[in-house]
């Protein structure tokens, strides 16, 4: 399926639409008959439900998406159910996920910019485009992205991961960071690891990317080999990093995220040394 971002819906709809309706953080899932699925319907009424804001998303092959929020006093409706936007990896196609993840990320912006950061009026939609234009004094603003690095730091046959006291399980993972203003992926990648693990590195190359709305980020990922320095774990960020091999994994982080794609990088192109 083909996605085409839009802000503004096209003048001729078709009958039906995909529905990405949210209550608080979880998603809800109506019985496509092979199982819960994004409600593909005529409108949230359908449902029984009046959202509090709907944004326009775009087509997903020529059918119009849609990211709705439902207020969280909303009681039980029927034939639906609710999930955490995680747990819907790999049960529903791929592409109506990734429209998914990104109506999470359209809604937070919606809900978190009604007022102008600059004077305080009440912001309305461009109507040109994606973005909201103050009232008062005429600022423009568009949905905030927060761009972090993540890198897998190779050392001869080892990878290095490690464990977190914000992760909420008990993994370890591959080390990211927030960029900073003014700095470049690469010197936000050599940054954090020296702030974090103590050790330098070089050789930082690309990997690849993930949009991440929890709540508005955007994964940028990294190779880079072990330049020097003894693992030091700073005790804030990181309470805990060591090498691993391949064959000596600990427990790591599920297929979603781009952290476990460098782990399954690192196993593929390691495993066999
Ligand atoms: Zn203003």
């Amino acid at each position: 399926m083909k996605f085409i971002s839009s802000s503004l819906p096209p003048a001729v709809l078709p009958d039906t639409a995909w529905w990405f309706i949210f209550k608080k953080d979880e998603i809800l899932l109506s019985d496509s008959g092979k199982g819960p699925c994004i409600p593909l319907i005529s409108g949230p009424e359908a449902l029984q439900v009046d959202p509090v804001r709907t944004q326009y998303l775009g087509l997903l092959d020529d059918r119009p998406c849609y990211a709705a929020e439902i207020g969280a006093q909303e009681g039980v409706i029927e034939g639906v159910t609710f999930q955490p936007l995680r747990a819907l990896f790999g049960t529903i196609p791929d592409d109506l996920f990734n429209v998914a993840f990104r109506a999470a990320m359209i809604l937070h912006w919606d809900k978190t910019q009604q007022f102008c950061g600059q004077c305080g009026g009440k912001t309305r939609p461009s109507g040109t485009e994606r973005a909201k234009v103050c009232g008062v004094c005429g600022a423009t603003s568009y949905p905030r992205i927060s761009p972090a690095i993540i890198v897998a730091v190779i050392n001869d046959r080892s990878i290095l991961l490690a464990h977190s006291n914000r992760f909420t399980h008990d993994f370890y993972s591959v080390l990211a960071g927030f960029v900073e203003p003014g700095e470049t992926l690469e010197e936000c990648v050599a940054r954090e690891v020296k702030e974090e693990v103590g050790i330098d590195i070089r050789n930082i190359r690309y990997f690849g990317s993930q949009p991440w709305p929890f709540p508005d980020s955007l994964m940028i990922g990294f190779i880079a080999d072990y330049a020097g320095g003894e693992i030091t774990v700073d005790n804030h960020e990181v309470c805990e990093a060591r090498w691993f091999t391949a064959s000596n994994l600990p427990k790591i982080p599920g297929k979603i995220s781009i952290s476990r794609q460098l782990i399954d990088w690192f196993v593929e192109n390691y495993s066999s040394l």
